[in-house]
């Protein structure tokens, strides 16, 4: 059978070992500093049934393509899909009606445009789901910021701060709030810890299945 490769091995003052599948269907072994190798190897071999799966599961997720902002193009916001729609002028340089609808003479900067549209309905839904959590929870942030972060969804800051990417806004609602939820309880456990799980799971009891969501989808969440 073909060998399974690591591609990375990090070290740090942990004390268990986790094999990590990236998005890119790549093997990164997180490790306790003096694990030795051919240990980790001898891991990832009896592992190998479990990480080829894992593999092939990631590899038949959706593909991402980079958008082209033509005419009848989908972009997702809050999990529904609209299409791209050029129009002669709607007023503003970009609204949402039943289509996207996007003004010729902003055609050049459409990418910059639609990235601005969504920050802005990130920015203020966001929020709004944000602040309602923390009052249903009494995890209450001191801010809440709408990042540019490419790989995390969310975080959340020692000080009491909040970050979520507004790439997050092209997600179904129930998939943001998970997000939020995740952040809100970080503010308190800041580890991944079963106490930390249980309390997610106690907010939001079917949070597995929106964590499975985001984790499938994670890639059509992109422009
Ligand atoms: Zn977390």
């Amino acid at each position: 059978m073909e060998e399974i490769k690591i591609s990375k091995i990090i070290r740090s003052k942990r004390k268990t070992i986790a094999l990590v599948l990236t998005h890119d269907a790549t093997l990164v072994i997180r490790a306790p500093l003096k694990t030795p190798v051919d240990y980790l190897e001898k891991l990832v071999n009896e592992k190998r049934a479990w990480i080829r799966t894992k593999l092939l599961e990631i590899k038949s997720r959706p593909k991402l393509k980079a958008k082209e902002f033509v005419n009848g193009e989908s972009f997702f916001c809050l999990g529904k899909s609209y299409k791209l729609k050029i129009v002669d002028s709607c007023g503003v340089d970009i609204e949402l009606k039943d289509n996207l609808l996007l003004s010729l003479e902003k055609v050049p900067y459409a990418r910059d445009v639609v990235i601005t549209w969504y920050k802005s309905v990130a920015e203020k839904k966001i929020k709004e789901r944000c602040e309602w959590y923390a009052s249903l929870t009494g995890y209450k942030p001191l801010s809440i910021k709408i990042t540019v972060a490419q790989k995390r969804w969310g975080s959340s800051g020692p000080k009491g701060t909040v970050n979520f990417s507004w790439r997050l806004i092209m997600a179904p609602l129930e998939i943001i709030d998970y997000v939020i939820v995740h952040e809100l309880v970080h503010l308190e456990q800041r580890d991944h810890s079963r106490l930390f799980w249980d309390k997610v799971k106690s907010i939001m009891p079917d949070f597995k299945k929106r964590q499975k969501w985001l984790k499938d989808n994670e890639r059509t969440l992109s422009i």
